[in-house]
């Protein structure tokens, strides 16, 4: 079975910039990790209101999926993908038709929103209601705590029962599909190592060199719009 790692780069054709790549939001604005950034986002109030504008902002309320979102929906109906595993937050795997079951959000997904102190749950909607209605910061409703949203920052702990999902795909899979990852995040690119020890066939899809790419059986520069598409239409012949 095939389990596939996704990243920001399989989001990108769908005008979600990525972190790293060419267009990356942090070539542009290297200040921007702070608003991604655990420490920074609770202690600074201004980092939070210039978070929730990101959010507000963000082309990934609106984008749909693209040629490579759907065709791993392909891989999925031909009964050969086992898990996906994505650092993405932007949905996008579901809303192309992937089984939410068997999609595995190791970075969490920006629909939702938390209270750091209560953990009382609403939506990203509700939020962004409050923040056109004036409340740039909005806090919690029921205890008055920071709200977030329901997105791992840098600095958090990813959630156990996802990751140990994650480890166990990556541990039987017999090929596994790394796409538009830099592999520079921990402990999302650990997982490439995993799955070479455990002996599957690494493929890597991504524009630019990553941390892993000497250990790969297939190392696939092409974009990835075309790359994946073709990929599986290989793996489903
Ligand atoms: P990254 O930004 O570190 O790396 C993305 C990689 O994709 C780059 O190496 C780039 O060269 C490659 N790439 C981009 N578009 C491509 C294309 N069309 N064809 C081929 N290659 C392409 O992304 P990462 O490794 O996922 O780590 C970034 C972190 O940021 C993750 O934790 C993720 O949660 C978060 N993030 C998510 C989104 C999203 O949900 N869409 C967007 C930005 C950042």
């Amino acid at each position: 079975m095939i389990t596939v790692m996704t990243g920001a780069g399989i989001s990108t054709d769908s005008g979600i910039p990525d972190f790293r790549g060419p267009s990356g939001l942090w070539r542009n604005d290297p200040d921007h990790e702070k608003l991604v950034t655990i420490d920074y986002y609770l202690a600074d109030p201004d980092i939070r209101r210039r978070s929730w504008l990101f959010r507000r902002n963000s082309p990934a309320r609106t984008a749909v999926p693209n040629a490579a979102h759907l065709a791993l929906v392909e891989l999925e109906r031909a009964g050969l993908l086992d898990r996906l595993v994505t650092q993405n937050i932007d949905g996008l795997h579901q809303k192309a038709g992937s089984s939410p079951d068997r999609v595995l959000e190791l970075h969490g997904n920006m629909s939702g929103v938390l209270c750091v102190r209560c953990e009382a749950r609403s939506t990203l909607a509700e939020a962004l209601a409050r923040i056109d209605e004036g409340e740039p910061d909005p806090a919690c409703l029921v205890c008055g705590g920071i709200l977030k949203t329901t997105t791992v920052m840098f600095g958090e702990a990813l959630p156990g029962e996802v990751v140990a999902e994650a480890v166990q795909a990556t541990e039987r899979s017999t090929t596994f599909v790394a796409i538009g990852t830099s592999l520079q995040v921990q402990p999302a690119a650990s997982l490439a190592g995993l799955a070479v020890r455990s002996g599957a066939r690494f493929v890597i899809v991504n524009a630019e060199p990553t941390p892993y790419d000497d250990f790969a059986a297939e190392l696939i520069r092409d974009p990835i719009g075309e790359a994946v598409p073709q990929l599986v239409a290989r793996f489903t012949a």
